[in-house]
């Protein structure tokens, strides 16, 4: 295994062996790749560069105490890279393609997946370009579907503490009809700004309104949102919320731990109502939320009193981690071992 500070590493890029790619030219996808440069060589007419045809996955492996290594729901990543192809007129990769090159990336690069004492992952970035020279705004004629991946750290180095989020009604991550239903790149664009502000101000991220209304919950910068009261798991749905391969796991954990699961559209006004609140995706898992503040009507809204994440968070936090590095059974078969 590579000699890294595994515990020590953050979410940053570090160079691995091998890259996987694929072409899809003349109409269908060619043969998986096995490259060992970092590098693209791409037209700089490709509309990728242009026009924003670019979409992204992230998903991660985990080495076990068995000292196997398993790839958590990339089915779910498969399908809904699909989606990001539909929406913004990309061609779809096959799903059984797309396993073959997570499984091949992994493999090939096993030398960085982090020991399991470390909580550290090797994480995977999938992404799909348009090719092809082209400055007219029309779908690309070719396509490049890449992996690499990169080991990253544990999220919580100093434990699993809550930290506060903020409200910005001047800034919508995507539009009520747009592409936020889909992980491609422009949405991240369009965060970045808000995003800094937020974080000038010392918050770890902002909390999007619904864009049309501004009255619901969206989510949270690049993460879903859930909220906890009394016996129910409340998470927003709406057109503008990119569905989280993490919020449909915990939904699930949840309801098996016997809470109700809600996914409605929830007003703002009911954050005051949460005993827990949380952020959540696949870097972090849970991200608990102690406080939330409404910056343009000066109002806060403090959830965890004692500055402590909630029992529930907490819960569900270890069982998804617990399936994700293979000490708790794989009772829904979200687990791939790489052999
Ligand atoms: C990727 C992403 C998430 C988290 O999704 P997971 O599948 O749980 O990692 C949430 N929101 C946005 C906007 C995202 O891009």
């Amino acid at each position: 295994m590579e000699n890294l500070n595994w515990s020590e590493l953050g979410f940053g890029y570090i160079r691995t062996d091998y890259n996987i790619r694929c072409y899809y030219r003349n109409g269908k996808w060619g043969e998986l790749e096995v490259c060992s440069s970092e590098i693209l060589n791409i037209h700089m007419a490709a509309t990728c560069l242009h026009y924003g045809q670019e979409s992204f996955e992230g998903l991660k492996a985990f080495r076990g105490k068995d000292g196997k290594i398993r790839v958590f729901r990339m089915d779910e990543n498969a399908k809904r890279m699909q989606s990001s192809s539909r929406g913004i007129k990309m061609a779809e990769l096959p799903i059984e393609l797309f396993e073959e090159a997570i499984r091949k990336v992994v493999k090939l690069n096993e030398r960085f997946v982090p020991p399991y004492e470390s909580g550290a992952a090797l994480y995977i970035r999938p992404l799909m370009l348009g090719l092809g020279a082209q400055v007219g705004v029309k779908p690309a004629p070719e396509y490049m579907f890449v992996v690499f991946v990169t080991p990253v750290g544990p999220y919580f180095k100093g434990g699993f503490q809550p930290s506060k989020v903020c409200i910005l009604r001047e800034y919508d991550r995507a539009a009520p009809n747009g592409t936020g239903t889909i992980k491609v790149g422009g949405n991240y664009a369009a965060s970045l700004v808000a995003g800094e502000i937020a974080h000038s101000k010392g918050y770890a991220a902002v909390l999007y309104l619904d864009p049309k209304e501004k009255k619901y919950l969206d989510e949270c910068g690049p993460a879903n949102f859930f909220g906890v009261r009394g016996n129910s798991y409340i998470t927003p749905k709406s057109h503008s919320i990119l569905p989280s391969i993490t919020n449909k796991s915990l939904q699930q954990l949840a309801a098996d731990m016997g809470l109700t699961v809600e996914c409605r559209p929830v007003p703002l006004e009911e954050i005051a109502t949460f005993d827990e609140a949380a952020e959540c995706g696949t870097a972090a898992v849970i991200a608990p939320i102690s406080q939330i503040d409404d910056l343009d009507e000066n109002k806060s809204y403090v959830i965890a009193k004692d500055g402590k994440p909630g029992p529930v968070c907490e819960t569900l936090y270890h069982k998804l981690r617990a399936i994700q590095y293979g000490d708790e059974p794989d009772n829904y078969g979200w687990i791939t071992i790489i052999e």
